[in-house]
């Protein structure tokens, strides 16, 4: 059977009071903890995103065990939480910045009436450059790209990769669609924009299959035990829904 990437979505990782178990944007820092030692114990292989394409596009084979770590909108708590247990294990990782937002608040939630938590600020973000993180783009202001205008698309893609490549001083390979949302207009803005990869929110281990610009992934919930994790990692291999090519 052919081998596949579980490309994990992570966004918070952080001290959490209880909650709905499947917030699937919160990740208590004692899970996240308990899930690299996991990931390690179990000799699972954690790739750079650059290395995993280099093996969706045939370029290396792909090896058993495979994952991405993906951190959404760059959360101070990332750096806070994340970081040392990434660090510790050597694991590689991407997070995927906000450019309009960098140092601010995570101002989005507020319309449905949640915290904010702190965004990086660009002190923070350099400090982890050369500590080895990378960073892909999540837009300018996170909306949903489905839903705007062709321009304002073309912006959000765009002005995001300009304004992160002139603070990390290093190309922006790669796109993260805000809520997943994205229709043909976007994705072909993202190419355009020249970026190599973008992920969507689709549950689905990466296979060759899969283009490139609609890479899907797993997200990992607040709910998830040991058990999920691992049901995550195992089982849910089987796209369902979206086709994994728009284009030929
Ligand atoms: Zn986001």
């Amino acid at each position: 059977m052919q081998n596949t990437i579980s490309i994990l979505m992570y966004h918070q990782v952080g001290d959490f009071p209880p909650m709905p178990a499947h917030r699937s944007t919160y990740c208590h820092y004692r899970r996240f903890q308990a899930q690299m030692a996991y990931l390690k114990r179990l000799r699972y292989r954690v790739l750079s995103l650059d290395h995993a394409l280099a093996c969706l596009n045939g370029a290396q084979p792909i090896p058993p065990r495979a994952v991405v770590l993906t951190f959404d909108d760059g959360y101070e708590n990332f750096y806070e939480f994340a970081w040392p247990v990434l660090k510790r294990y050597g694991f590689p990782c991407i997070v995927y910045l906000l450019s309009g937002l960098l140092g601010q608040a995570s101002s989005w939630f507020a319309t449905d009436g949640r915290q904010t938590p702190p965004l990086m600020d660009r002190e923070r973000i350099l400090q982890l450059r050369d500590a080895g993180v990378d960073f892909g783009s999540h837009g300018v202001s996170h909306v949903k790209l489905a839903e705007v205008d062709a321009g304002t698309v073309r912006r959000e893609v765009t002005d995001s990769k300009q304004t992160l490549e002139a603070l990390l001083d290093h190309q922006v390979r790669h796109f993260c669609y805000p809520y997943g949302s994205h229709d043909l207009t976007a994705v072909e803005a993202v190419e355009a924009a020249g970026y190599v990869s973008a992920v969507t929110c689709q549950r689905a281990a990466a296979t060759p299959a899969f283009d490139p610009f609609l890479l899907p992934r797993k997200a990992i919930s607040y709910g998830d035990n040991l058990a999920g994790y691992f049901w995550k990692l195992a089982m849910k291999d089987k796209p369902k829904g979206e086709p994994l090519r728009w284009r030929t």
